[in-house]
């Protein structure tokens, strides 16, 4: 770091000598880390530019289309070049979806029916679906579970992998299971994301015995961050945010689904109604950013990863438990950092907030949000609302007190919010 950052960061943000010796060290641990990521985003940037280019993307697909929405050009082409960087049939991708949680939901709305049983393989399934599923808190109303859809769940073993035993003996067991779940990311757990190659065994153990089964990936926070995609190795569905890694930032708001042609198009029939599916919807001019959203993905993803390796580092030197570690293998951009202690989780994430260019001086506070049966804290102080590529850092309010730090449009600003942010825990 040059004199001057040093010196601006003392003076402006009172970053202690302490915290500067730890990056020092912290920044210089994690280089070659750093530096074997940049390979990853090379081969994804050209396989996103070979799609652009495959699929003829030009000016006039930047559209700006009403009402109905028919042949709204950059919609349908925006599907095809997906498909292409999935590696799969067929995509649905749009600005209607309001988050990621609505893209999974419509795909498992879409493509189950009453009687069938869908089964998660990786532990309970992110928060925002329970009460999808009809395994939430509250009244479950509208969910799957009400409409005569089951749900069961198997546990990762002890090392976070999946347990293949298990879920050979219930697939013999129970006929009524239609789809597995499979969840890449850590969610609001303790465990190191699935990699790319975890994933093609689970699908490759469901397939040997069924091969009707539908491979479910909720692959949020997930994208880019390997040359593979979960439909390279076998998935019948892939399910993402837009203002996760995929949307590279830029793009406002939405999600998408990919995968086979059937179970994308039943999936489509939820988001609009049967007879209409994907062919209509207006995109009232959000896809340019939509296309340059994706266009900078591969790269706006490995910043954030960069952030996240280097968050581990400085908060395991600070003496902290993290997952995952620097230097392990990642599959997400998810960086957890335990604290074991209420009031050092909340004035990390409020450390966060302190250092982000949008609502800096806004204190965040822990609160009852929709979808989350615990009270969370997040800082976000983001251009786009809620946006976790951008830094940000949220938290449950619950034991062992364990923050989530994932995001960063640039690694040089990420380093700057952790450093804040750290210097507030340790003074
Ligand atoms: C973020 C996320 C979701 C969806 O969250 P939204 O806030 O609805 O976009 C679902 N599953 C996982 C694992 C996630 O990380």
């Amino acid at each position: 770091m040059i004199q001057n950052t040093k010196e601006l960061l003392v003076n402006q943000y009172k970053i202690s000598n302490k915290v500067l010796e730890l990056y020092e060290k912290a920044i210089k641990d994690v280089e070659e880390v750093c530096n074997s990521l940049d390979e990853i985003r090379e081969f994804n940037q050209l396989k996103v530019l070979k799609a652009f280019q495959e699929e003829r993307i030009s000016d006039s697909h930047f559209t700006f289309s009403t009402g109905y929405g028919y042949n709204d050009m950059g919609r349908d082409s925006l599907d095809k070049v997906y498909a292409r960087i999935f590696n799969c049939e067929s995509a649905l991708v749009r600005p209607h979806f309001v988050n990621g949680t609505h893209a999974l939901g419509t795909a498992l709305f879409g493509n189950l029916r009453p009687g069938d049983t869908m089964l998660s393989v990786c532990g309970t399934p992110y928060d925002t679906l329970h009460e999808v599923i009809g395994i939430g808190k509250g009244n479950n109303m509208g969910s799957l579970k009400e409409y005569g859809v089951n749900h069961k769940q198997l546990e990762l073993t002890e090392e976070g992998k999946p347990n293949y035993i298990d879920i050979k003996k219930i697939l013999s067991e129970d006929p009524s299971i239609k789809l597995v779940h499979i969840q890449r990311s850590t969610g609001y757990g303790w465990r190191n994301a699935l990699l790319i190659n975890d994933i093609k065994e689970i699908i490759e153990c469901v397939k040997a015995l069924k091969k009707d089964i539908i491979c479910f990936v909720d692959n949020c926070y997930g994208e880019f961050i390997d040359i593979y995609e979960p439909t390279d190795v076998g998935a019948d569905l892939v399910v993402g945010s837009l203002i996760k890694n995929i949307g590279g930032g830029i793009t406002p708001t939405g999600g998408y689904i990919a995968g086979t042609k059937e179970c994308v198009e039943r999936a489509s029939y939820r988001l609009t109604v049967p007879g209409i599916g994907g062919e209509c919807g207006s995109t009232f001019g959000v896809m340019r950013t939509m296309f340059q959203g994706l266009f900078l993905a591969p790269h706006i993803t490995m910043e954030a990863l960069k952030s996240a390796v280097f968050c581990s580092r400085i908060m395991e030197l600070a003496g902290l438990n993290v997952l995952p570690k620097f230097d392990d293998k990642r599959s997400d951009i998810i960086q957890a950092i335990k604290f074991n202690d209420k009031e050092k989780l909340i004035e990390f994430c409020k450390g966060i907030q302190i250092g982000s260019p949008i609502d800096s001086f806004v204190a965040c506070e822990p609160w009852d949000m929709p979808g989350y049966a615990d009270q969370v804290i997040m800082a976000a102080g983001s251009f786009i609302q809620g946006s976790s590529i951008e830094l940000s850092c949220d938290a449950p309010i619950r034991e062992p007190y364990i923050a989530y730090l994932q995001g960063g449009l640039t690694f040089d600003h990420a380093k700057i919010g952790i450093l804040i942010a750290l210097g507030r825990i340790l003074k």
